[in-house]
Protein backbone atom coordinates (compact mmCIF):
# COMPACT_ATOMS: atom_id res chain seq x y z
CA UNK A 1 0.00 0.00 0.00
CA UNK A 2 1.43 3.65 -0.85
CA UNK A 3 1.50 6.13 1.70
CA UNK A 4 2.06 9.77 1.12
CA UNK A 5 1.41 12.86 3.32
CA UNK A 6 -0.37 14.70 0.69
CA UNK A 7 -1.80 13.73 -2.83
CA UNK A 8 -2.72 16.43 -5.36
CA UNK A 9 -5.68 15.13 -8.03
CA UNK A 10 -4.39 16.36 -11.29
CA UNK A 11 -0.96 18.02 -12.90
CA UNK A 12 -2.58 21.05 -14.44
CA UNK A 13 -2.01 24.52 -13.77
CA UNK A 14 -3.55 25.05 -10.35
CA UNK A 15 -2.09 21.52 -9.32
CA UNK A 16 1.31 21.46 -10.37
CA UNK A 17 1.58 24.94 -8.38
CA UNK A 18 0.05 23.33 -5.19
CA UNK A 19 1.96 19.98 -5.44
CA UNK A 20 5.44 22.09 -6.65
CA UNK A 21 5.40 24.20 -3.40
CA UNK A 22 4.50 21.31 -1.27
CA UNK A 23 7.34 19.26 -2.10
CA UNK A 24 10.09 21.86 -2.78
CA UNK A 25 11.19 22.03 0.73
CA UNK A 26 11.66 18.45 0.89
CA UNK A 27 9.61 18.21 4.05
CA UNK A 28 6.49 16.58 2.88
CA UNK A 29 6.04 13.22 0.88
CA UNK A 30 4.39 14.41 -1.95
CA UNK A 31 1.94 12.19 -4.84
CA UNK A 32 1.38 13.80 -8.04
CA UNK A 33 -1.57 11.88 -9.71
CA UNK A 34 -2.34 12.80 -13.50
CA UNK A 35 -4.76 10.96 -15.60
CA UNK A 36 -2.54 12.08 -19.22
CA UNK A 37 1.48 11.59 -19.85
CA UNK A 38 4.06 13.41 -19.30
CA UNK A 39 3.23 16.46 -22.06
CA UNK A 40 7.43 16.71 -22.76
CA UNK A 41 7.14 16.09 -26.64
CA UNK A 42 7.97 18.94 -29.18
CA UNK A 43 4.44 19.69 -30.46
CA UNK A 44 3.74 20.27 -26.73
CA UNK A 45 6.87 22.84 -26.15
CA UNK A 46 7.19 24.46 -29.93
CA UNK A 47 4.09 27.74 -29.48
CA UNK A 48 3.90 27.35 -33.01
CA UNK A 49 2.71 23.65 -33.07
CA UNK A 50 -0.34 24.15 -30.59
CA UNK A 51 -2.95 22.93 -33.62
CA UNK A 52 -0.85 19.99 -34.07
CA UNK A 53 -1.02 18.86 -30.22
CA UNK A 54 -1.72 15.04 -30.42
CA UNK A 55 -5.26 13.94 -29.30
CA UNK A 56 -3.82 12.24 -26.35
CA UNK A 57 -3.09 15.96 -24.21
CA UNK A 58 -6.57 16.85 -25.13
CA UNK A 59 -10.20 15.64 -23.72
CA UNK A 60 -11.68 17.31 -26.20
CA UNK A 61 -15.06 17.05 -24.53
CA UNK A 62 -18.63 19.03 -25.64
CA UNK A 63 -21.64 20.79 -24.24
CA UNK A 64 -24.87 19.22 -24.08
CA UNK A 65 -27.15 21.02 -27.22
CA UNK A 66 -26.88 24.87 -26.29
CA UNK A 67 -30.48 26.70 -26.48
CA UNK A 68 -29.11 29.98 -26.66
CA UNK A 69 -26.49 28.83 -29.58
CA UNK A 70 -29.37 27.63 -31.91
CA UNK A 71 -29.18 23.68 -30.38
CA UNK A 72 -25.58 23.67 -31.68
CA UNK A 73 -23.16 21.41 -29.77
CA UNK A 74 -20.26 23.40 -28.21
CA UNK A 75 -16.53 22.16 -28.03
CA UNK A 76 -14.70 22.15 -24.94
CA UNK A 77 -11.34 21.38 -25.23
CA UNK A 78 -9.22 20.59 -21.98
CA UNK A 79 -5.66 19.76 -21.49
CA UNK A 80 -4.42 15.98 -20.58
CA UNK A 81 -1.19 14.98 -18.95
CA UNK A 82 1.66 17.15 -16.97
CA UNK A 83 0.41 20.79 -17.84
CA UNK A 84 -3.06 20.09 -18.06
CA UNK A 85 -4.81 23.20 -19.86
CA UNK A 86 -1.41 24.96 -19.90
CA UNK A 87 0.29 22.24 -21.56
CA UNK A 88 -2.28 23.04 -24.87
CA UNK A 89 -3.49 26.52 -24.43
CA UNK A 90 -2.78 30.23 -25.97
CA UNK A 91 0.03 30.88 -23.73
CA UNK A 92 -1.94 34.12 -23.10
CA UNK A 93 -0.33 35.93 -19.86
CA UNK A 94 -3.34 37.88 -18.32
CA UNK A 95 -4.36 37.49 -14.60
CA UNK A 96 -8.21 39.29 -14.29
CA UNK A 97 -9.22 42.58 -13.15
CA UNK A 98 -8.42 44.47 -9.65
CA UNK A 99 -12.70 44.41 -9.86
CA UNK A 100 -12.97 40.97 -9.91
CA UNK A 101 -10.71 40.14 -6.60
CA UNK A 102 -12.36 42.82 -4.52
CA UNK A 103 -15.62 41.55 -5.89
CA UNK A 104 -15.13 38.11 -4.99
CA UNK A 105 -14.01 39.44 -1.10
CA UNK A 106 -17.27 41.55 -1.33
CA UNK A 107 -18.84 38.30 -2.26
CA UNK A 108 -17.82 36.75 0.97
CA UNK A 109 -14.43 35.34 0.00
CA UNK A 110 -12.50 37.23 2.78
CA UNK A 111 -8.71 37.31 1.89
CA UNK A 112 -9.10 37.52 -1.87
CA UNK A 113 -9.37 41.34 -2.56
CA UNK A 114 -7.06 42.43 -5.48
CA UNK A 115 -4.10 43.49 -2.31
CA UNK A 116 -4.06 40.28 -1.40
CA UNK A 117 -3.58 38.10 -4.43
CA UNK A 118 -1.13 40.63 -6.07
CA UNK A 119 1.72 38.83 -3.83
CA UNK A 120 0.66 35.37 -5.34
CA UNK A 121 1.45 36.69 -8.66
CA UNK A 122 4.44 38.13 -8.34
CA UNK A 123 5.45 35.28 -6.35
CA UNK A 124 4.29 33.30 -9.57
CA UNK A 125 6.14 35.00 -12.19
CA UNK A 126 9.63 35.55 -13.69
CA UNK A 127 8.61 38.52 -16.18
CA UNK A 128 11.30 39.05 -18.48
CA UNK A 129 10.70 42.70 -18.17
CA UNK A 130 11.74 42.27 -14.81
CA UNK A 131 10.51 42.97 -11.23
CA UNK A 132 8.31 46.25 -10.67
CA UNK A 133 5.40 46.98 -8.32
CA UNK A 134 3.13 44.17 -10.52
CA UNK A 135 5.17 41.31 -11.03
CA UNK A 136 8.08 39.47 -9.97
CA UNK A 137 11.68 38.40 -11.81
CA UNK A 138 11.99 35.70 -9.09
CA UNK A 139 9.07 32.83 -9.78
CA UNK A 140 8.74 29.60 -11.43
CA UNK A 141 6.68 30.48 -14.29
CA UNK A 142 8.35 32.66 -17.03
CA UNK A 143 6.24 35.41 -18.80
CA UNK A 144 7.98 37.02 -21.72
CA UNK A 145 7.48 39.26 -24.78
CA UNK A 146 6.95 37.25 -27.80
CA UNK A 147 9.34 36.46 -30.11
CA UNK A 148 7.83 37.79 -33.54
CA UNK A 149 4.53 39.07 -33.66
CA UNK A 150 2.88 38.88 -37.32
CA UNK A 151 3.18 42.59 -38.79
CA UNK A 152 -0.80 42.17 -38.96
CA UNK A 153 -0.87 41.91 -35.20
CA UNK A 154 1.10 44.97 -34.26
CA UNK A 155 -1.29 46.39 -37.27
CA UNK A 156 -4.08 45.86 -35.44
CA UNK A 157 -2.80 47.38 -32.20
CA UNK A 158 -2.36 50.53 -34.81
CA UNK A 159 -5.87 50.34 -35.94
CA UNK A 160 -7.29 49.84 -32.70
CA UNK A 161 -5.43 53.54 -31.45
CA UNK A 162 -6.76 55.05 -34.75
CA UNK A 163 -10.01 54.94 -33.25
CA UNK A 164 -8.70 56.47 -30.07
CA UNK A 165 -8.66 53.01 -28.02
CA UNK A 166 -5.49 53.61 -26.14
CA UNK A 167 -2.69 51.62 -26.89
CA UNK A 168 -1.97 49.41 -23.66
CA UNK A 169 1.97 47.66 -23.21
CA UNK A 170 1.16 45.99 -19.66
CA UNK A 171 -2.66 44.87 -19.36
CA UNK A 172 -1.13 43.33 -15.81
CA UNK A 173 -0.36 46.45 -14.31
CA UNK A 174 -1.89 49.01 -13.20
CA UNK A 175 -4.52 49.64 -15.54
CA UNK A 176 -6.16 46.86 -17.78
CA UNK A 177 -7.91 49.10 -20.33
CA UNK A 178 -6.39 49.05 -23.68
CA UNK A 179 -5.04 46.90 -26.94
CA UNK A 180 -2.13 45.86 -27.60
CA UNK A 181 0.84 42.84 -27.76
CA UNK A 182 -0.01 40.12 -25.31
CA UNK A 183 2.83 38.84 -22.99
CA UNK A 184 2.55 34.92 -22.89
CA UNK A 185 3.65 32.14 -20.71
CA UNK A 186 6.85 31.23 -22.55
CA UNK A 187 10.79 30.70 -21.97
CA UNK A 188 13.75 30.69 -24.42
CA UNK A 189 11.39 30.80 -27.16
CA UNK A 190 9.33 27.38 -25.87
CA UNK A 191 5.94 26.96 -23.93
CA UNK A 192 6.19 27.21 -20.39
CA UNK A 193 3.50 25.40 -18.84
CA UNK A 194 2.59 25.16 -14.88
CA UNK A 195 4.44 21.56 -15.09
CA UNK A 196 7.46 22.99 -16.70
CA UNK A 197 7.29 26.07 -14.09
CA UNK A 198 6.41 23.96 -10.70
CA UNK A 199 7.04 20.06 -11.31
CA UNK A 200 9.51 19.27 -14.26
CA UNK A 201 12.70 21.01 -11.50
CA UNK A 202 11.74 18.84 -8.45
CA UNK A 203 10.77 15.51 -10.04
CA UNK A 204 13.84 13.87 -8.72
CA UNK A 205 13.12 14.88 -5.49
CA UNK A 206 12.83 12.00 -3.26
CA UNK A 207 10.21 13.31 -1.26
CA UNK A 208 7.88 13.99 -4.85
CA UNK A 209 6.59 10.77 -6.92
CA UNK A 210 4.56 11.72 -9.57
CA UNK A 211 2.03 9.07 -11.21
CA UNK A 212 1.13 9.53 -14.81
CA UNK A 213 -1.51 7.86 -16.66
CA UNK A 214 -3.24 7.32 -13.38
CA UNK A 215 -6.78 8.39 -13.12
CA UNK A 216 -7.98 8.97 -10.00
CA UNK A 217 -12.27 7.15 -9.63
CA UNK A 218 -12.84 8.60 -6.51
CA UNK A 219 -11.97 9.65 -3.14
CA UNK A 220 -11.82 7.34 -0.34
CA UNK A 221 -13.37 9.43 2.68
CA UNK A 222 -13.79 7.42 6.33
CA UNK A 223 -15.45 8.51 9.44
CA UNK A 224 -15.80 12.36 7.77
CA UNK A 225 -12.34 12.49 6.52
CA UNK A 226 -10.46 12.28 3.23
CA UNK A 227 -7.95 9.44 4.05
CA UNK A 228 -7.05 8.78 0.35
CA UNK A 229 -8.03 8.03 -3.62
CA UNK A 230 -9.06 5.31 -5.72
CA UNK A 231 -6.80 5.12 -8.61
CA UNK A 232 -6.79 3.27 -11.83
CA UNK A 233 -3.99 2.06 -14.01
CA UNK A 234 -3.73 0.12 -16.35
CA UNK A 235 -6.93 -2.59 -15.38
CA UNK A 236 -6.85 -3.08 -11.81
CA UNK A 237 -8.15 -0.19 -9.31
CA UNK A 238 -6.04 0.24 -5.91
CA UNK A 239 -5.86 2.81 -2.84
CA UNK A 240 -3.60 5.07 -2.42
CA UNK A 241 -3.36 6.72 1.38
CA UNK A 242 -3.03 10.40 2.16
CA UNK A 243 -1.82 10.71 5.34
CA UNK A 244 -2.85 14.25 5.93
CA UNK A 245 -5.32 15.43 3.23
CA UNK A 246 -5.78 15.49 -0.31
CA UNK A 247 -6.28 18.53 -2.94
CA UNK A 248 -8.35 18.19 -5.91
CA UNK A 249 -6.63 20.28 -8.94
CA UNK A 250 -9.14 17.99 -11.67
CA UNK A 251 -10.35 21.31 -13.27
CA UNK A 252 -13.69 22.69 -13.90
CA UNK A 253 -15.32 19.93 -15.08
CA UNK A 254 -13.20 16.97 -13.17
CA UNK A 255 -13.11 18.29 -10.10
CA UNK A 256 -16.81 18.48 -9.78
CA UNK A 257 -17.02 14.52 -11.39
CA UNK A 258 -14.98 13.39 -8.82
CA UNK A 259 -16.65 15.02 -5.64
CA UNK A 260 -19.84 13.42 -7.33
CA UNK A 261 -18.50 9.83 -7.65
CA UNK A 262 -17.34 9.99 -3.98
CA UNK A 263 -20.83 10.83 -2.93
CA UNK A 264 -20.25 14.58 -2.55
CA UNK A 265 -22.86 16.42 -4.47
CA UNK A 266 -26.29 17.44 -4.94
CA UNK A 267 -28.09 14.21 -2.98
CA UNK A 268 -30.86 13.98 -5.70
CA UNK A 269 -28.97 13.59 -8.82
CA UNK A 270 -26.54 11.52 -7.13
CA UNK A 271 -29.29 9.08 -5.83
CA UNK A 272 -30.46 9.24 -9.58
CA UNK A 273 -27.00 7.99 -10.88
CA UNK A 274 -27.13 5.10 -8.24
CA UNK A 275 -24.23 6.59 -5.79
CA UNK A 276 -24.11 6.66 -2.07
CA UNK A 277 -24.45 10.07 -0.85
CA UNK A 278 -21.52 10.78 1.72
CA UNK A 279 -22.60 14.69 1.84
CA UNK A 280 -25.45 16.35 0.17
CA UNK A 281 -23.56 19.03 -1.43
CA UNK A 282 -26.18 21.27 -4.07
CA UNK A 283 -23.65 23.65 -5.19
CA UNK A 284 -21.29 20.80 -6.39
CA UNK A 285 -21.36 21.22 -9.92
CA UNK A 286 -23.58 24.43 -10.06
CA UNK A 287 -22.53 27.91 -11.14
CA UNK A 288 -20.35 27.08 -14.25
CA UNK A 289 -19.41 30.14 -16.04
CA UNK A 290 -17.57 30.74 -19.26
CA UNK A 291 -16.34 33.37 -21.70
CA UNK A 292 -18.87 33.17 -24.83
CA UNK A 293 -16.79 34.25 -28.14
CA UNK A 294 -17.44 35.55 -31.30
CA UNK A 295 -14.83 34.89 -33.74
CA UNK A 296 -14.62 37.46 -36.52
CA UNK A 297 -12.61 36.66 -39.66
CA UNK A 298 -11.72 38.33 -42.69
CA UNK A 299 -9.41 36.89 -45.77
CA UNK A 300 -6.89 38.71 -47.17
CA UNK A 301 -5.40 39.46 -50.19
CA UNK A 302 -1.92 39.91 -48.39
CA UNK A 303 0.15 36.96 -47.96
CA UNK A 304 1.33 38.81 -44.49
CA UNK A 305 -0.52 36.58 -41.95
CA UNK A 306 -0.20 33.12 -41.21
CA UNK A 307 -1.56 30.80 -44.33
CA UNK A 308 -2.80 27.45 -45.14
CA UNK A 309 -1.63 27.53 -48.96
CA UNK A 310 1.65 26.07 -50.29
CA UNK A 311 3.66 28.79 -49.92
CA UNK A 312 2.31 29.26 -46.37
CA UNK A 313 3.49 25.83 -45.66
CA UNK A 314 7.12 26.49 -47.07
CA UNK A 315 7.23 29.22 -44.91
CA UNK A 316 6.33 27.43 -41.97
CA UNK A 317 9.12 24.55 -42.91
CA UNK A 318 11.42 27.33 -42.51
CA UNK A 319 10.09 28.82 -39.74
CA UNK A 320 10.27 24.98 -37.70
CA UNK A 321 13.84 25.11 -38.73
CA UNK A 322 14.48 28.35 -37.30
CA UNK A 323 13.02 27.41 -34.23
CA UNK A 324 14.91 24.36 -34.14
CA UNK A 325 18.29 25.73 -34.24
CA UNK A 326 17.58 29.29 -32.48
CA UNK A 327 13.89 29.17 -30.49
CA UNK A 328 13.15 32.26 -32.35
CA UNK A 329 10.63 33.28 -35.49
CA UNK A 330 7.28 32.72 -36.40
CA UNK A 331 6.93 29.34 -34.42
CA UNK A 332 6.92 30.93 -31.51
CA UNK A 333 3.78 32.44 -32.40
CA UNK A 334 0.88 31.95 -29.72
CA UNK A 335 -1.64 32.89 -32.72
CA UNK A 336 -3.58 35.16 -30.06
CA UNK A 337 -0.82 37.57 -30.22
CA UNK A 338 -2.68 40.86 -29.82
CA UNK A 339 -5.86 42.07 -28.07
CA UNK A 340 -7.33 44.11 -25.65
CA UNK A 341 -9.53 45.07 -23.03
CA UNK A 342 -12.45 47.96 -23.39
CA UNK A 343 -15.86 48.97 -22.08
CA UNK A 344 -18.96 48.43 -24.10
CA UNK A 345 -21.57 49.26 -21.79
CA UNK A 346 -21.36 52.52 -19.84
CA UNK A 347 -21.99 50.69 -16.55
CA UNK A 348 -19.61 48.33 -16.93
CA UNK A 349 -17.25 48.60 -13.38
CA UNK A 350 -14.39 47.67 -15.58
CA UNK A 351 -13.87 46.36 -19.51
CA UNK A 352 -16.57 44.36 -20.64
CA UNK A 353 -14.92 42.57 -23.57
CA UNK A 354 -11.52 40.85 -24.22
CA UNK A 355 -10.60 40.64 -27.93
CA UNK A 356 -7.94 38.06 -29.16
CA UNK A 357 -6.75 38.89 -32.25
CA UNK A 358 -5.01 36.04 -34.61
CA UNK A 359 -3.19 36.53 -37.73
CA UNK A 360 -4.77 33.45 -39.58
CA UNK A 361 -8.33 32.41 -40.60
CA UNK A 362 -10.01 30.42 -38.14
CA UNK A 363 -13.21 28.58 -38.41
CA UNK A 364 -14.54 26.17 -35.88
CA UNK A 365 -11.86 26.69 -33.23
CA UNK A 366 -9.28 25.76 -35.85
CA UNK A 367 -10.90 22.22 -36.50
CA UNK A 368 -11.82 23.73 -40.08
CA UNK A 369 -8.80 23.25 -42.95
CA UNK A 370 -8.97 27.15 -44.25
CA UNK A 371 -7.11 28.03 -47.60
CA UNK A 372 -5.29 31.21 -47.99
CA UNK A 373 -4.63 34.22 -45.94
CA UNK A 374 -6.69 36.06 -43.17
CA UNK A 375 -7.16 37.30 -39.48
CA UNK A 376 -9.32 36.49 -36.80
CA UNK A 377 -10.73 38.79 -33.99
CA UNK A 378 -12.71 37.28 -31.21
CA UNK A 379 -14.57 39.33 -28.88
CA UNK A 380 -15.66 37.09 -25.14
CA UNK A 381 -17.95 38.83 -22.96
CA UNK A 382 -16.16 39.22 -19.86
CA UNK A 383 -18.17 39.01 -17.20
CA UNK A 384 -21.27 36.76 -18.08
CA UNK A 385 -24.39 36.54 -16.18
CA UNK A 386 -25.73 32.95 -17.72
CA UNK A 387 -24.75 30.25 -15.35
CA UNK A 388 -24.44 26.28 -16.30
CA UNK A 389 -24.08 23.18 -14.91
CA UNK A 390 -21.76 19.91 -14.46
CA UNK A 391 -23.23 16.65 -14.03
CA UNK A 392 -22.51 12.88 -14.22
CA UNK A 393 -23.87 11.31 -16.99
CA UNK A 394 -22.76 7.84 -15.85
CA UNK A 395 -20.83 6.54 -13.02
CA UNK A 396 -17.59 6.03 -15.04
CA UNK A 397 -14.60 8.22 -13.74
CA UNK A 398 -13.63 7.90 -17.55
CA UNK A 399 -16.27 8.83 -19.24
CA UNK A 400 -16.89 12.59 -20.07
CA UNK A 401 -19.19 14.56 -17.42
CA UNK A 402 -22.51 16.10 -18.75
CA UNK A 403 -21.09 19.61 -19.49
CA UNK A 404 -24.24 22.76 -19.71
CA UNK A 405 -22.82 26.20 -19.94
CA UNK A 406 -26.08 27.53 -21.23
CA UNK A 407 -24.27 30.03 -23.12
CA UNK A 408 -26.40 33.38 -23.90
CA UNK A 409 -29.33 31.91 -21.51
CA UNK A 410 -29.43 35.74 -19.83
CA UNK A 411 -30.08 38.19 -22.85
CA UNK A 412 -27.22 40.59 -20.78
CA UNK A 413 -24.59 38.79 -22.69
CA UNK A 414 -26.27 39.40 -25.82
CA UNK A 415 -25.98 42.66 -25.74
CA UNK A 416 -22.53 43.16 -24.30
CA UNK A 417 -21.33 40.79 -27.42
CA UNK A 418 -23.50 42.41 -30.05
CA UNK A 419 -21.56 45.87 -29.11
CA UNK A 420 -18.14 43.51 -29.08
CA UNK A 421 -18.32 42.83 -32.57
CA UNK A 422 -19.43 45.47 -33.71
CA UNK A 423 -16.25 47.03 -32.17
CA UNK A 424 -14.37 44.55 -33.78
CA UNK A 425 -15.85 44.95 -37.19
CA UNK A 426 -14.67 48.69 -36.80
CA UNK A 427 -11.21 48.17 -35.59
CA UNK A 428 -10.59 45.60 -39.00
CA UNK A 429 -12.32 48.29 -41.17
CA UNK A 430 -9.58 51.07 -39.94
CA UNK A 431 -6.68 51.79 -42.40
CA UNK A 432 -3.68 49.99 -40.84
CA UNK A 433 -5.63 46.59 -41.21
CA UNK A 434 -7.68 47.50 -44.39
CA UNK A 435 -3.81 47.74 -46.26
CA UNK A 436 -4.08 44.22 -46.09
CA UNK A 437 -7.53 43.54 -48.52
CA UNK A 438 -10.07 42.16 -45.55
CA UNK A 439 -13.05 40.55 -46.96
CA UNK A 440 -15.22 39.70 -44.03
CA UNK A 441 -16.12 36.00 -44.25
CA UNK A 442 -19.41 36.30 -42.38
CA UNK A 443 -21.15 39.39 -43.56
CA UNK A 444 -23.77 40.75 -41.31
CA UNK A 445 -26.12 44.10 -41.28
CA UNK A 446 -24.20 45.08 -38.09
CA UNK A 447 -27.18 47.86 -37.73
CA UNK A 448 -29.72 45.00 -37.53
CA UNK A 449 -29.76 43.47 -33.70
CA UNK A 450 -31.51 40.79 -35.02
CA UNK A 451 -29.60 39.35 -38.10
CA UNK A 452 -26.34 39.57 -35.58
CA UNK A 453 -28.22 38.05 -33.01
CA UNK A 454 -28.85 35.34 -35.26
CA UNK A 455 -25.32 35.31 -36.43
CA UNK A 456 -24.42 35.24 -32.87
CA UNK A 457 -26.16 32.22 -31.84
CA UNK A 458 -25.32 30.38 -34.97
CA UNK A 459 -21.24 30.75 -34.44
CA UNK A 460 -20.73 31.63 -30.93
CA UNK A 461 -18.49 29.17 -28.30
CA UNK A 462 -16.25 29.40 -25.59
CA UNK A 463 -13.05 30.87 -25.52
CA UNK A 464 -12.10 27.89 -23.22
CA UNK A 465 -12.47 29.51 -20.00
CA UNK A 466 -15.02 27.33 -17.61
CA UNK A 467 -14.99 28.50 -13.90
CA UNK A 468 -17.17 27.99 -10.72
CA UNK A 469 -18.24 24.51 -10.42
CA UNK A 470 -16.83 23.96 -6.99
CA UNK A 471 -17.72 27.91 -5.59
CA UNK A 472 -15.61 29.27 -3.01
CA UNK A 473 -17.75 31.57 -0.42
CA UNK A 474 -17.71 32.58 3.23
CA UNK A 475 -21.53 31.22 3.16
CA UNK A 476 -22.26 27.60 4.29
CA UNK A 477 -23.46 26.63 0.71
CA UNK A 478 -20.51 27.61 -0.71
CA UNK A 479 -18.48 23.93 -1.44
CA UNK A 480 -15.05 25.23 -0.46
CA UNK A 481 -14.56 27.76 2.16
CA UNK A 482 -12.18 30.90 1.74
CA UNK A 483 -8.70 28.82 2.84
CA UNK A 484 -10.08 26.32 -0.31
CA UNK A 485 -11.03 23.60 2.56
CA UNK A 486 -14.01 21.71 1.27
CA UNK A 487 -16.88 22.10 3.76
CA UNK A 488 -18.22 19.31 5.76
CA UNK A 489 -15.51 17.21 5.23
CA UNK A 490 -11.89 17.12 6.97
CA UNK A 491 -8.40 16.79 4.78
CA UNK A 492 -10.27 17.62 1.93
CA UNK A 493 -9.07 21.21 -0.61
CA UNK A 494 -9.49 21.81 -4.00
CA UNK A 495 -6.91 24.22 -6.42
CA UNK A 496 -8.07 25.06 -9.61
CA UNK A 497 -10.20 27.02 -11.52
CA UNK A 498 -13.43 25.06 -10.23
CA UNK A 499 -12.80 27.74 -7.30
CA UNK A 500 -13.88 30.81 -8.66
CA UNK A 501 -16.99 32.42 -7.18
CA UNK A 502 -17.37 34.62 -10.61
CA UNK A 503 -15.25 34.01 -13.89
CA UNK A 504 -12.59 36.68 -13.63
CA UNK A 505 -12.34 39.16 -16.75
CA UNK A 506 -9.46 37.71 -18.80
CA UNK A 507 -7.68 34.29 -19.16
CA UNK A 508 -7.26 32.14 -16.47
CA UNK A 509 -4.59 30.41 -16.37
CA UNK A 510 -2.68 32.63 -14.20
CA UNK A 511 -5.54 32.96 -11.89
CA UNK A 512 -5.47 29.17 -11.42
CA UNK A 513 -2.09 29.18 -10.71
CA UNK A 514 -2.26 31.60 -8.50
CA UNK A 515 -5.35 29.67 -6.45
CA UNK A 516 -2.48 26.89 -6.54
CA UNK A 517 -0.29 28.88 -5.09
CA UNK A 518 -2.16 30.45 -2.26
CA UNK A 519 -3.79 26.41 -1.87
CA UNK A 520 -0.40 25.36 -0.22
CA UNK A 521 -0.13 28.21 2.01
CA UNK A 522 -2.84 27.98 3.27
CA UNK A 523 -2.24 24.24 3.56
CA UNK A 524 1.17 24.92 5.26
CA UNK A 525 -0.70 27.57 7.87
CA UNK A 526 -2.51 24.52 8.98
CA UNK A 527 -0.14 21.83 9.68
C1 LIG B 1 -7.39 25.56 -25.99
C2 LIG B 1 -7.23 26.39 -24.75
C3 LIG B 1 -6.66 27.66 -24.84
C4 LIG B 1 -6.50 28.44 -23.69
N1 LIG B 1 -5.81 29.62 -23.78
C5 LIG B 1 -5.47 30.27 -22.64
C6 LIG B 1 -4.56 31.35 -22.67
O1 LIG B 1 -4.03 31.72 -23.72
N2 LIG B 1 -4.27 31.98 -21.50
C7 LIG B 1 -4.83 31.59 -20.31
O2 LIG B 1 -4.56 32.22 -19.29
N3 LIG B 1 -5.70 30.57 -20.26
C8 LIG B 1 -5.98 29.87 -21.38
N4 LIG B 1 -6.79 28.77 -21.31
C9 LIG B 1 -7.38 28.42 -20.02
C10 LIG B 1 -6.40 27.89 -18.98
O3 LIG B 1 -5.38 27.14 -19.58
C11 LIG B 1 -7.17 27.07 -17.94
O4 LIG B 1 -8.18 27.87 -17.35
C12 LIG B 1 -6.29 26.56 -16.81
O5 LIG B 1 -5.19 25.84 -17.32
C13 LIG B 1 -7.14 25.69 -15.88
O6 LIG B 1 -6.34 25.17 -14.86
P1 LIG B 1 -6.94 24.07 -13.88
O7 LIG B 1 -5.87 23.79 -12.87
O8 LIG B 1 -8.26 24.48 -13.40
O9 LIG B 1 -7.21 22.77 -14.77
P2 LIG B 1 -6.32 22.03 -15.86
O10 LIG B 1 -5.08 22.79 -16.16
O11 LIG B 1 -7.21 21.69 -16.98
O12 LIG B 1 -5.84 20.71 -15.13
C14 LIG B 1 -6.65 19.63 -14.75
C15 LIG B 1 -5.78 18.38 -14.74
O13 LIG B 1 -6.45 17.37 -14.02
C16 LIG B 1 -6.27 16.13 -14.70
N5 LIG B 1 -7.38 15.25 -14.35
C17 LIG B 1 -8.69 15.44 -14.60
N6 LIG B 1 -9.41 14.41 -14.14
C18 LIG B 1 -8.53 13.54 -13.56
C19 LIG B 1 -8.67 12.28 -12.91
N7 LIG B 1 -9.87 11.71 -12.72
N8 LIG B 1 -7.54 11.65 -12.45
C20 LIG B 1 -6.30 12.23 -12.62
N9 LIG B 1 -6.13 13.42 -13.24
C21 LIG B 1 -7.24 14.07 -13.70
C22 LIG B 1 -6.30 16.53 -16.17
O14 LIG B 1 -5.75 15.52 -17.00
C23 LIG B 1 -5.52 17.83 -16.15
O15 LIG B 1 -4.13 17.61 -16.31
C24 LIG B 1 -6.97 27.96 -22.44
C25 LIG B 1 -7.54 26.70 -22.34
C26 LIG B 1 -7.66 25.90 -23.46
C27 LIG B 1 -8.26 24.53 -23.34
Amino acid sequence: MESFDYIVIGGGSGGSAVAGRLAVDGTRRVCLIEAGGRNDNVLIKTPGFMPFIRNSSNYKYETVPQKGLNGRIGYQPRGKGLGGSSAINAMVYIRGNRWDYDNWAAMGCSGWKYDDVLPYFRRSESNERGADDFHGDGGPLFVSDQGSPNPTSHAFVESAESLQLRTNRDFNGDNQEGFGIYQVTQRNGERWSAARAYVEPIRDQGNFTIRTKTLVERLVVEGGKVTGVMVRRGKGSEMIYARRGVILSAGAFNSPQILMLSGIGPAEHLKERGIKVVLDRPEVGANLQDHIDYVSGWQTESDVPIGGTLKGTLKMAGAIFEHRRKRTGAMTTCYAEAGGFWKVMDDAPAPDVQWHFVPAVLEDHGRENVKGYGFSLHACVLRPESRGTVRLGTTDPAAAPVIDPNFLDDERDLAVLRAGVRLSHRIAEAPPLHVYGPTDRHPVDLNDDAALDEMIRNRADTVYHPVGTCRMGGDENAVVDPTLKVRGVDGLWIADASVMPKIVSGNTNAPSIMIGERCADFIKAAE
